[in-house]
């Protein structure tokens, strides 16, 4: 008997077993097997169970045994499989990578190297200097001396360099040390708690208890609380030590028990307020009419929800998730930063209690594995989470809402490489599920579909009690300097609104899509920007470490005396972040209250929830920040928007940067007046004539749409055709170059004429991390014939022994670099 297994590793292939007869009947599809890998030992999760080999498989090839089974029954549904198996096929992603994501972190086991010194090299550290070793080796001999074993990372740690596989092998084969593979079985486990409980019969008979008054104290306090109840709040609460509870055990008064106590990612998030449930307006009683009318259905309906900033969307998620709960079936609600708006998250946990789970990124690994253990359970039957929250084991989804359905953080950009909207859209497919796309702005496709009755189409076209959207104005920089005769940060006119703001005390945003105190460090003699040295990326300066960071790699260094290239002592800071912004406004506006948000600030565990609670309770008067800022906050106060360097992202080479700017300007727009004060908006630019700004001015998505559909169709862009991007990446430029001119090859001799190649090309990020990274982007009307030639070429690749491992293939890709 056998099986076909996949490993959660970015291999496509899939592996044969040989299965022992007691495991092969329990295995189920989704299901972790312990098998034996090269000389190590990993998790695999089988993919089907098989009671002969196909028939072309080769005779020659010897198959090893499955060593064991991990899951006792697979934790992967057989729906959520399916859906697995759908992204392996559509995004060309492994299988065993995608079942990973499916389940809770850290709990795969596999085995790890072990490094044991042995007689000959305890003697060889001693006499060191009568062997042949370099200092690196006699290092390692001596660390190992002291500690006798150790795993690698350790060793690694200790030593405070790597060690690599040749240094290894060369002390083992010199019987200097022994390499062994161990189990690492230090995997993620349930949070265990001491809880007490009183025994039947105690609380009668306590006025006739021969007891310390100590005692009693515990037993009157434990009948006032719910049981079984926490050991250790027990004592803090009476202030007493463990040994009295242990001596009302032995007495036979009280029993302790160990229990399972769940982390809890709200905790520490209190203190956030959130609205009371409203009496719905006419325009959201008029749309939840309809979408209740669609769930009735229980079949798949898919809906664009195109609501205005401020429209109270989330009131409608909320009471279709109630209508869905009373069908007695589950919701799932995924949001782009949902870790970042504390207040949506608590607003939630107002109205649905415990029965939710939240699943982010930001959680520790503890909670989400709680909170995944609570889904599989059944004991919370709504999951709001970002991306990969579309994994949530939930049964039975009756409702899926992907709000701000355009965020293109939607996209994984690693493997695997699916769009959790698309892939929500099938999971509801599959489920019979209403599915609710909602956004102020939606993403082209989505709106095309919408238009062409793909999805119903439903609108909330004007703010809560007849809010008005705010004013949004253009600020031409260009006449700002002619006026001035000086660059400055804020135009006077910017300028001049935030002080009459703040002598109202109204509450003020400021937007500036970057981080950092300065952009970059220029050599006026050579011209030069200071680069990365692992990136072909320009280095940012933060004052507050004092440092030039990479922001795509961890790579930072101090600030040079002399340009590295040409030796000149002229270096100049050019261009501002964040954390300069921050820094000018104090100086201008003094002595207005300022915060700043971004990712430097927001890097401790709520450190942002803090941020946005300050300023929400009107303790800060201005909040500074990146594109964090824009995303679904609801301050009242806030009167003015203020939106520095708008047209930084539209000279990008995307196809997508008009799009990237349209919503991330009108989303920032939408922070303003959403109280009972009107709001204002003014965006400082040199490009005011951009059509992009001009619709954002005018809130007119139908136009922008109307002129962005029309390029698209000119220049054969999605949604007009399907896309895919190749790319490859390697430490060696060569390398790099020849395995894209192969690809490319290999595209030549299936693509058709209906096909179209762009490339290959160095990517727009030319080199990231040391890599060297190359591309290709095949564009074709038919997505089947897509799909079929990328297929083909990875086939005829495998034959040929192209290293596949290093080409990246992005399905529907949102961010070509
Ligand atoms: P959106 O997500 O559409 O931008 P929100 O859901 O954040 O809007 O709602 C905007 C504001 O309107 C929130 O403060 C919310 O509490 C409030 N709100 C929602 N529905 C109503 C209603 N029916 N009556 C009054 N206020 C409402
Ligand atoms: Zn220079
Ligand atoms: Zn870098």
């Amino acid at each position: 008997m056998f099986v076909q297994v996949s490993f959660p590793l970015p291999l496509q292939q899939t592996f044969f077993y040989c299965c022992p007869q007691p495991i092969y009947e329990k295995i189920q599809p989704g299901q972790r097997v312990l098998v034996p890998f090269q000389n190590r030992r990993l998790t695999a999760f089988v993919t089907k169970s098989l009671p002969k080999l196909p028939q072309d498989f080769p005779a020659n090839v010897a198959l090893r045994e499955v060593l064991d089974l991990i899951d006792e029954a697979s934790l992967i549904s057989s729906e959520l499989f399916k859906l697995s198996e759908w992204i392996s096929q559509y995004y060309f992603a492994s299988l065993g990578e995608v079942l990973k994501a499916c389940l809770p972190p850290k709990i795969n086991i596999q085995s790890k190297k072990r490094i044991t010194i042995t007689c000959a090299g305890l003697d060889a550290a001693e006499h060191s200097e009568l062997q042949r070793l370099s200092p690196k080796e006699k290092q390692i001999l001596e660390i190992l001396a002291k500690r006798q074993n150790l795993g690698i990372g350790q060793l690694a740690k200790i030593l405070g360099s790597r060690v690599t596989e040749g240094e290894l092998r060369k002390l083992a084969s010199r019987q200097y040390i022994q390499i062994e593979q161990v189990l690492d079985t230090k995997v993620m486990t349930p949070r265990l708690q001491l809880f007490v409980s009183s025994n039947p019969n105690t609380i009668e008979k306590l006025p006739s208890l021969k007891i310390t008054s100590l005692q009693r104290k515990v037993l009157e306090h434990l009948s006032s609380v719910q049981q079984p109840f926490l050991a250790q709040k027990l004592l803090a609460q009476l202030g007493i030590s463990h040994s009295a509870l242990k001596s009302l055990e032995k007495k036979g008064l009280i029993e302790l028990s160990w229990g399972r106590l769940d982390r809890d990612p709200m905790k520490g998030l209190e203190g956030i307020s959130s609205s009371p449930q409203h009496v719905h307006t006419e325009e959201q009683r008029r749309v939840l009419q309809e979408l209740y009318q669609f769930q009735q259905s229980n079949t798949f309906v898919p809906v664009l929800l195109h609501g205005v900033t401020g429209s109270g969307k989330t009131e409608v998620y909320l009471s279709l998730i109630e209508r869905t709960l009373d069908q007695k079936r589950s919701c799932m609600v995924l949001m782009p930063e949902i870790g970042l708006t504390p207040r949506v998250a608590q607003e939630f946990r107002n109205r649905l209690g415990r029965g939710i789970a939240i699943l982010h990124s930001g959680l520790a690994d503890g909670e989400r594995y709680d909170e995944w253990w609570r889904i599989k359970r059944g004991e919370a039957r709504v999951v709001i989470g970002t991306r990969s929250a579309v994994f949530a084991p939930l049964l039975d989804i009756g409702l899926i809402v992907v709000d701000e359905e355009h965020d293109p953080s939607y996209k994984q950009q690693e493997s695997p490489r699916y769009h959790a909207r698309d892939t929500a859209l099938v999971r509801g497919k599959m489920g019979n599920a209403l599915v609710v796309l909602g956004s102020a702005t939606p993403a082209i496709e989505t709106f095309y579909n919408a238009q062409t009755g793909k999805y119903k189409y439903l609108c909330l076209a004007s703010r809560v009690l007849s809010r008005p959207l705010p004013e949004v104005k253009l600020i031409d920089m260009r006449d700002d300097f002619k006026a001035s005769q000086k660059r400055s940060v804020f135009s006077t006119t910017l300028a001049a609104e935030i002080k009459e703001r703040l002598e109202r005390k109204e509450q003020i945003l400021i937007l500036l899509n970057r981080r950092g105190y300065s952009a970059s460090l220029l050599c006026r003699s050579c011209g030069q920007n200071l680069q990365c040295k692992n990136c072909s990326i320009t280095l940012t300066y933060h004052k507050a470490k004092d440092r030039l960071l990479c922001h795509y790699c961890s790579y930072e260094q101090k600030i040079p005396k002399s340009c590295p290239r040409c030796s000149s002592e002229y270096l100049y800071f050019l261009g501002e972040g964040t954390e300069k912004i921050e820094t000018l406004l104090e100086k201008t506006f003094p002595p207005a209250r300022i915060s700043r948000l971004d990712r430097d600030t927001a890097q401790k565990k709520n450190a942002h929830a803090k941020i946005l609670r300050q300023f929400q309770q009107g303790e800060t008067d201005i909040l500074a920040g990146t594109q964090m800022i824009s995303k679904g906050h609801d301050f009242h106060k806030v009167t003015l928007v203020g939106i520095l360097m708008a047209d930084q992202t539209l000279s990008f080479p995307d196809f997508r940067c008009a799009e990237r700017t349209f919503h991330l300007l009108s989303q920032m727009s939408g922070r303003a007046g959403r109280g009972d004060l009107p709001g204002k908006v003014f965006i400082q630019t040199f490009h005011p004539d951009h059509y992009c700004l001009k619709f954002v001015m005018q809130h007119d998505y139908i136009g922008f749409y109307e002129k962005e559909i029309r390029f698209r169709r000119f220049m054969h862009y999605p949604p007009f055709t399907s896309m895919a991007c190749i790319l490859v990446r390697d430490k060696s430029l060569d390398i790099a170059a020849k395995l894209i001119q192969s690809f490319a090859k290999l595209l030549a001799q299936f693509a058709d004429s209906q096909m179209r190649v762009l490339g290959p090309t160095l990517s727009p990020l030319a080199k990231l991390k040391n890599e060297h990274r190359f591309q290709l982007i095949v564009k074709s009307k038919s997505r089947l014939k897509l799909k079929d030639v990328l297929r083909k070429c990875l086939e005829q690749g495998m034959t040929e022994g192209l290293d596949l491992r290093k080409v990246h293939i992005d399905v529907d890709p949102v961010n070509i670099m």
